[in-house]
């Protein structure tokens, strides 16, 4: 599995430091409140779960999957909700955890469709943050990295649902998704 990266782009120790960083930053801005994690699956399973053992103030957890991508490593460009949230979000405060913004597109429907449901507020949170190929406005609040416009996988993402073991982020060798 390894043998298909071309290059570690984020390695263990320093995403473990990074996740450490934002959970606090985010235990400080919501201090004397509850957040409800919104887990957006299935990519984000892994960073969410080392989030939340980062954040000192009270959470909830909940998820959500939707798909743009199918099994290709280009946006379809059209968003399909496939499992919807568990909890009613009303009066609740919702930081919605992703693992990669790219296109923007996924983000810009999930705000969408959950500010209709008058939450508290709502915040975004994400590790990777894939700005040079954004086309659709949409700003996390929190972000780990900013990395280049590469095909990333492990640390929960995925290529056709492989890799999301890796405990590091690396560039997936071309070939395997070229042929
Ligand atoms: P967006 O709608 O274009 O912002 O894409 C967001 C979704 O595309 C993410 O939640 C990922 O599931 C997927 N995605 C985007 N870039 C990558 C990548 O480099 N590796 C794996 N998945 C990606």
């Amino acid at each position: 599995m390894e043998k298909d990266i071309s290059k570690i782009l984020l390695t263990e120790e320093e995403i473990q430091e990074k996740v450490k960083e934002m959970g606090q930053l985010i235990s400080e801005d919501y201090k004397g409140q509850e957040v409800l994690l919104v887990c957006v699956l299935r990519g984000s399973i892994i960073f969410t779960a080392d989030l939340m053992r980062n954040i000192s103030i009270p959470v909830k957890v909940d998820t959500i999957a939707v798909s743009s991508y199918g099994s290709q490593t280009k946006s379809s460009g059209v968003v399909r909700l496939l499992k919807d949230l568990d909890e009613d979000i009303t009066g609740k405060h919702v930081l919605i955890v992703e693992d990669i913004v790219d296109s923007g597109l996924t983000l810009k429907y999930l705000r969408k469709i959950l500010e209709q449901r008058n939450p508290s507020s709502i915040k975004v949170c994400t590790l990777l943050n894939k700005q040079e190929r954004r086309v659709h406005e949409a700003c996390p609040d929190y972000y780990g990295f900013i990395i280049p416009d590469e095909f990333v996988v492990g640390y929960g993402l995925d290529y056709d649902e492989h890799y999301r073991q890796l405990p590091f982020i690396g560039i997936l060798d071309p070939k395997i998704y070229k042929g």
